[in-house]
C-alpha cells in the first residue's frame, strides 16, 4: 500500500469509526477488508465514484427486539434479540443465529459483514446477514431453551422468509434450537417453507449440514497443501473448540490420516499425545451435546493432560484449526505456531486471529493461512444447498452433497489464488478472499444503480 492509499484508508476508517462508535469487533472486520480493497480499487474509479465500499459497510437494516420468556421457576426473563440484514445484492440475506452472553450489536455486525464476502465466495446466490441474542443456553433446561426459541421467533418471523432472509445456526444454536424456531415460524405463518437451514433431515434438512463447516475447513487446508504438493496425512493437528465446527473438523482430519492432539472449551484445553480416535471423538460429541459437560472430563476417561484457562497454540503442530470463537489467536500465539514449524492454519471459527497475529503470519510467509470467510464457508455452502433442495422438494444423498461441498471449497480456494498471488508467488489468502468476495457483490450493486 502506498502513502496515498494509506491516507485513503485512514480517511475511510475515520468515517466508519464516526458512524459506529463503541463497536470494536465490527471496526476490526471492516479494517481487515478495507486494507485489501482500498489499494485494489485505487485504479478503478467506478467503485470509488459509486461509494461501493462505503455502502457495503452500512447494513441494509438492523432489527433489534425484546425477547421475553418465563423460566422454570416462573420468573420472567428479558433478553435482547437482533437480526442484521447487511447486504442482499446477490441473494436473500443468509447467516447464522448466535445465542451467547457476549452477543451485542458490534459482534453481530462484524459477523454479518464477513458473511457478505463469504457467501459471495461460495458462488451461490446468497446475501449476508447475522442474528442472535444475549441468551446463555448453558444450564438451561430443555423446556427453557424451547420457550426462549419460540419467544425469539415470535418477533423474528416478521423479518425473514425463504426469499428475503434465511437464518441458520451458529454458537449456541444447533439442530435442536433450529427445530424449535422452525416449528414456531411454521405455526405462526401457517406455511411449511425453507426459512431456516440446519433443519433435521426429517423436516427438510440437508445431509452433511452439521458436518459442513468443520469438513470445509479441512478441505480448504487440503487444497492449500495440494497447491504445494503436500497432504494432511501424518500431520499433527491442533484444534480449538469442542462444538459443532471443532468436532467435525477433527472427524475429517482423523479420516484423512491427520493426528488430532487437542480440543478445548471456554475453560481450557486437553492434550492427548496419542491422538484422538473416532471413538474418543464420539465420546466428546456426547459429552458436549448430550451431557453438556466440560472438556476436562476427557483426561479422566482417556488420559493426556488438561490445561485450565489456556488455549492450545503452544502445543507443537503442523496444522492449526481454530474452531471456537473470535480473537483466540494472538500475535504471541502466532509467533509460537511459526517457531514450532506450523505449516497451515485454517480458520473454522469467524475472525479467530487478531489483526496483530495476521500481520505476524503475513510477515513470516511460511504459514499457509486461510481466513474464516474462505475456510469456514462450507457451512453456509451446504445451507445454500439445503435451500436448493427445499425449493426442488428433494433430498440429495450424502455423496451428492459432499461432492458439491468439495467443488465449492475448491472454487473458493482457486479464487483466493487468483486474486491473492503476489509477483513473488506468495499467496495472501486474506487478500484473495476479500477481493474475490467484493468483486461479485460490487458488480451487482453497480448493476442496480444508486440505492
Ligand atoms: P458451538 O456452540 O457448537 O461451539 C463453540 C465452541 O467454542 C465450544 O467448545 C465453546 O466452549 C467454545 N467457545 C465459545 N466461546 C468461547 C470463548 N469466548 N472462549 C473460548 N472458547 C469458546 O459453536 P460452533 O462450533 O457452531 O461455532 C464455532 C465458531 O465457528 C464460531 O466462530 C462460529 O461463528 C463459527 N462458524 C460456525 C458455523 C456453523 O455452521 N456452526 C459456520 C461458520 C462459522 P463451551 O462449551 O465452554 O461454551
Amino acid at each position: 500500500m502506498n502513502s496515498h492509499q494509506a491516507d485513503d484508508l485512514a480517511t475511510f476508517m475515520a468515517g466508519v469509526e464516526r458512524r459506529n462508535p463503541g463497536e470494536p469487533e465490527f471496526l476490526q472486520a471492516v479494517h481487515e477488508v478495507a486494507m485489501d480493497i482500498i489499494p485494489y480499487i485505487a485504479d478503478k474509479p467506478i467503485f470509488q465514484e459509486l461509494k461501493i465500499l462505503e455502502r457495503m459497510t452500512e447494513p441494509d437494516r438492523i432489527v433489534s427486539f425484546r425477547v421475553v420468556w418465563e423460566d422454570d421457576r416462573g420468573e420472567i426473563r428479558v433478553n435482547r434479540g437482533f437480526r442484521i440484514q447487511q447486504n442482499n445484492a446477490i441473494g436473500p440475506y443468509k447467516g447464522g443465529i448466535r445465542f451467547h452472553p457476549s452477543v451485542n450489536q458490534s459482534v453481530l455486525k462484524f459477523l454479518a459483514f464477513e458473511q457478505v464476502f463469504k457467501n459471495s465466495l461460495t458462488g451461490l446466490p446468497m446475501g449476508g446477514g447475522k442474528g442472535g441474542a444475549d441468551f446463555n443456553p448453558k444450564e438451561k433446561s430443555e423446556r427453557e431453551i424451547m420457550r426462549f426459541c419460540q419467544a425469539f421467533m415470535t418477533e423474528l418471523y416478521k423479518h425473514i422468509g425463504p426469499d428475503t432472509d434465511v437464518p441458520a445456526g451458529d454458537i449456541g444454536v444447533g439442530a435442536r434450537e433450529v427445530g424449535y424456531m422452525f416449528g414456531q415460524y411454521k405455526r405462526i405463518v401457517g406455511r411449511f417453507e425453507g426459512v431456516l437451514t440446519g433443519k433435521a433431515l426429517e423436516f427438510g434438512g440437508s445431509r452433511i449440514r452439521s458436518e459442513a463447516t468443520g469438513y470445509g475447513a479441512v478441505y480448504m487446508m487440503e487444497e492449500m497443501l495440494a497447491h504445494h504438493q503436500e497432504t494432511i496425512e501424518g500431520r499433527i493437528c491442533v484444534v480449538s473448540g469442542s462444538g459443532n465446527v471443532a468436532t467435525y473438523c477433527a472427524e475429517k482430519l482423523i479420516g484423512m490420516g491427520g493426528k488430532v492432539v487437542t480440543m478445548s472449551d471456554s475453560s481450557g484445553f486437553i492434550y492427548d499425545p496419542e491422538g484422538l480416535t473416532h471413538d474418543k471423538l464420539q465420546w466428546i460429541m456426547e459429552l458436549k451435546s448430550k451431557r453438556r459437560g466440560r472438556i476436562e472430563e476427557y483426561v479422566r476417561e482417556f488420559g493426556g493432560t488438561y490445561h485450565e484457562g489456556e488455549r492450545p497454540w503452544g502445543v507443537p503442530c503442523d496444522l492449526a484449526f481454530p474452531c471456537a470463537t473470535q480473537n483466540e489467536i494472538t500475535a504471541d500465539d502466532a509467533r509460537t505456531l511459526i517457531d514450532n514449524g506450523c505449516r497451515g492454519l485454517s480458520e473454522g471459527a469467524n475472525m479467530p486471529t487478531t489483526p496483530e497475529a495476521i500481520r505476524v503470519i503475513q510477515a513470516s510467509k511460511t504459514l499457509l493461512h486461510a481466513p474464516g470467510k474462505a475456510a469456514n464457508a462450507g457451512g453456509v455452502s451446504v445451507s445454500g444447498l439445503e435451500m436448493s433442495q427445499n425449493s426442488l422438494r428433494l433430498q440429495w444423498t450424502r455423496a451428492e452433497v459432499d461432492q458439491h461441498l468439495r467443488r465449492i471449497i475448491r472454487g473458493v480456494h482457486d479464487q483466493c489464488v487468483e486474486f491473492g498471488t503476489a509477483a513473488d508467488g506468495h499467496i495472501d489468502y486474506f487478500k484473495g478472499a476479500n477481493i474475490a468476495g467484493f468483486n461479485k457483490v460490487a458488480a451487482a450493486m453497480i448493476a442496480y444503480g444508486v440505492m
